[in-house]
């Protein structure tokens, strides 16, 4: 029989049933509870450090090493009347992931007495040993330290567990060469380059001096739930995040009653008790809801700052994943649990915005605001033509590639959405249509404002990879267990990029005399016409689309990782990243030897896992049922035709396990470029062929015999 038992599944969370939840106003004062704020720490700085300290934070001056002893003191002194006994800069490394080393702030001393130390220099910098983490080269073993600066502009906040808490000092990690060795300091970059690109354009609107520009970044994750039993029977899961086998259920999502439908008792416990969490780190969790697939879920914030928000997405992973298992749940991140059925993304809503609150990507109420909405999006409508390759590689991964241009997902092909109302105005402006041939004709701005464009027009269209949506753009390629902050470093450079360019010629027309109406007039449609092949407004999934866009519009199909990954290093993009100071050619070869090195232990682990389940977990049920039908001593057709079946079947799965063996023995040659190549060209193909048999066999062996949790079973528990 099983040795799992499927009602404990199900019933698991009552034992410890939640707290229940404080009324509103009590949540209202938990906001940010757990979070050093500016204003928590002018009450706990003299004005001089304060004021210096807020110039680091909010205008990016560099950090005054002397007021660092003060910082760390009233740091510690407010993590330990939080109950915090630990502190840790808290980073994001090449994995992924985030990475952190608690120390004491009690140290025992000569007396056997423990004292409290947190020194400045402790804050400003650490040293944690680097060899562990993936460096693509950058860290030669002799030299294995890394080190950690604090990175100001991210508040310091208190992590909690079961019994104790934990200061958490966002970081940056780098080489002691200063090369970045994590997702942040580039991120820290692209801002400060966007905000260098972007300030001169809004000059020539008018802006102010002392303006300042960065982007915001909102993040819809999605994720699944499983019952915490299922998931440790499942080694699949477990080793790899995901289903390496399993039959599809005779039901899945085609009923479509579970999107948005109501949340079952035992996930919206779950949810409030995540969201608390999430308050108290001061995560602005906005909205949560049942995705499409059966045990789908999505979490989303209001946006915030990319960079905090990129700490925060870190942040409500982490917490998804420890709260599920209070509730007998496994949190599952990955972008393809279930094959078959809605993979997991992760859309990241984008725009940009100055300090005084003004979104650049919002079409506003007068002409003049109007040319300048105009002209950002002629330089994203640029940035993403000139740059579709990056934006493809930012979401590469192993993981994703079961996803992008599956069904039910964005295409690997990177096209825009505009929606009807923005791309009727640049056809407008495009043919010159209002008339009178001036600037204002051209814009269609002679007698009244551009037509309301709506927030969310009807005809929202959920199949594009890059959808404007009335005040943002909306990328949705990005997969569900990935760091944001690869593709907003992206979206940050590529787009200063284009305003640059894009500044520079607005700046020669001004200069030969023209007005400013019709120089961003005919920029924008000269734009416009020289990129509009990146706009599709039709079904982004249709087989018509990959052949027009591959073959009529000349735009990338970069299918899988490995098509994409090469091009980080493409001379285009060496340049473009380098001249920015964002990343050199060093640090960029550096990430993409990480990223084929990921790819390939990914899928090695996978195909060992796969061998391993069919071999010592599949192959003996199958033989065990095989058994039992011999052993019946009556002559019976319906016995002797399933034991044939069981037969044939098992020596297919046999025959593909041995296929798949042999190729999990090969490596395909030194390079790990190559390595990733041969897991991906053989390892991969052989793996599904053992899953095929695998698969057939869950149909006909015995359910009693079946040793692995089934879809039917995991997708079902509420
Ligand atoms: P959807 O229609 O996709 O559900 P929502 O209005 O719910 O759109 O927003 C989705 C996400 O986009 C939220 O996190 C929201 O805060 C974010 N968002 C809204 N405006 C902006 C903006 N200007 N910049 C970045 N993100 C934004
Ligand atoms: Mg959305």
């Amino acid at each position: 029989n099983h040795d799992f038992d499927v009602m404990s599944a199900a019933r698991n969370w009552r034992v410890d049933a939640p707290a229940p939840t404080p009324p509103a106003q009590v949540v209202g004062e938990l906001f940010a509870s757990d979070v050093l704020t500016l204003e928590e720490l002018k009450t706990r700085l003299s004005k001089a450090d304060y004021r210096s300290l807020r110039g680091t934070v909010e205008r990016g001056e560099r950090l005054n090493p002397a007021i660092a002893e003060t910082v760390a003191l009233a740091m510690k002194t407010w993590a330990m009347e939080r109950g915090a006994t630990h502190y840790t800069h808290w980073f994001q490394p090449l994995t992924g992931a985030t990475a952190e080393k608690h120390d004491s702030f009690l140290s025992p001393n000569g007396d056997g007495l423990a004292m409290a130390t947190f020194s400045g220099k402790e804050l400003i910098q650490a040293e944690p040993d680097a060899s562990s983490f993936p460096s693509g080269g950058l860290r030669a073993t002799f030299e294995a330290r890394g080190y950690t600066a604090w990175d100001p502009s991210s508040p310091a906040f208190i992590m909690r567990h079961a019994n104790g808490a934990t200061l958490c000092i966002p970081t940056v990690f780098a080489a002691w060469t200063g090369e970045a060795l994590d997702n942040k300091t580039p991120l820290l970059r692209s801002t400060e380059a966007l905000n260098r690109v972007v300030t001169p354009a809004l000059h020539l609107f008018g802006a102010s001096a002392g303006t300042r520009v960065g982007s915001s970044m909102g993040v819809e994750q999605e994720y699944f739930l499983i019952a915490e039993e299922y998931f440790y029977r499942r080694p699949d899961l477990v080793m790899t995040g995901r289903t390496l086998f399993g039959a599809q259920p005779p039901r899945g999502q085609e009923l479509e009653d579970h999107y948005f439908g109501a949340i079952p008792d035992r996930v919206l416990s779950f949810m409030t008790d995540a969201e608390l969490q999430l308050y108290a780190l001061g995560i602005p969790v906005k909205t949560r809801h049942n995705e499409v697939a059966p045990g789908q879920f999505e979490i989303a914030p209001i946006y915030e700052d990319s960079n905090v928000a990129a700490d925060h997405q870190q942040l409500i992973m982490q917490v998804l994943r420890n709260t599920a298992r209070k509730y007998g749940l496994v949190c599952l991140l990955h972008e393809k649990p279930f094959a078959g059925v809605n993979g997991s993304g992760k859309h990241c809503n984008w725009s940009m915005a100055t300090d005084a609150g003004e979104n650049l990507l919002e079409p506003g109420d007068t002409p003049h605001e109007n040319l300048q909405f105009l002209f950002f999006c002629a330089a994203v409508l640029r940035a993403v033509d000139e740059h579709q390759d990056l934006l493809r590689i930012s979401v590469a991964s192993a993981s994703n590639d079961h996803r992008l241009g599956a069904n039910e997902a964005p295409p690997a092909i990177i096209s825009i959405f505009l929606g009807s109302e923005l791309t009727d105005i640049l056809d407008r402006i495009d043919s010159g249509e209002g008339g009178r041939g001036t600037a204002a004709g051209l814009l269609g701005l002679g007698s009244s404002v551009l037509p309301p464009i709506p927030r969310h027009a009807g005809d929202r269209n959920r199949t594009s990879p890059f959808a404007f949506t009335g005040n943002k753009f909306e990328f949705r390629a990005a997969g569900s267990s990935q760091s944001i902050s690869f593709p907003v470093t992206v979206l940050n450079t590529i787009v200063a990029d284009a305003v640059q360019s894009l500044t520079a010629e607005l700046k020669a027309r001004l200069e030969g005399g023209m007005d400013l109406d019709s120089a961003v007039g005919e920029l924008v449609r000269d734009t416009y016409r020289q990129h509009r092949r990146i706009v599709f407004n039709g079904d982004g999934y249709s087989a018509e689309w990959h052949h027009e866009a591959e073959h009529g519009r000349g735009l990338l199909n970069l299918r899988t990782s490995l098509d994409a990954i090469p091009h980080l290093t493409d001379p285009k993009n060496v340049d473009l990243f380098g001249r920015f100071g964002v990343l050199s050619e060093r640090e960029l070869a550096a990430r993409q030897e990480i990223m084929y090195d990921i790819y390939f232990k990914t899928v090695n682990i996978e195909g060992e896992t796969t061998e391993y389940i069919a071999q010592t977990i599949i192959l003996p049920a199958a033989a065990d049922y095989l058994g039992d039908l011999g052993a019946v001593r009556i002559a019976s057709r319906a016995v002797e035709a399933t034991a044939r079946e069981v037969c044939q079947l098992t020596d297919e799965l046999y025959d593909a396990l041995q296929a798949l063996r042999e190729q999990n023995r090969t490596l395909g040659g030194d390079e790990m470029h190559d390595k990733a190549h041969h897991v991906r060209d053989h390892v991969l193909p052989a793996m599904r062929e053992v899953r095929q048999a695998a698969d057939r066999l869950e149909k006909v062996v015995a359910d009693k015999h079946w040793p692995l949790p089934t879809y039917r079973q995991m997708l079902f528990v509420k």
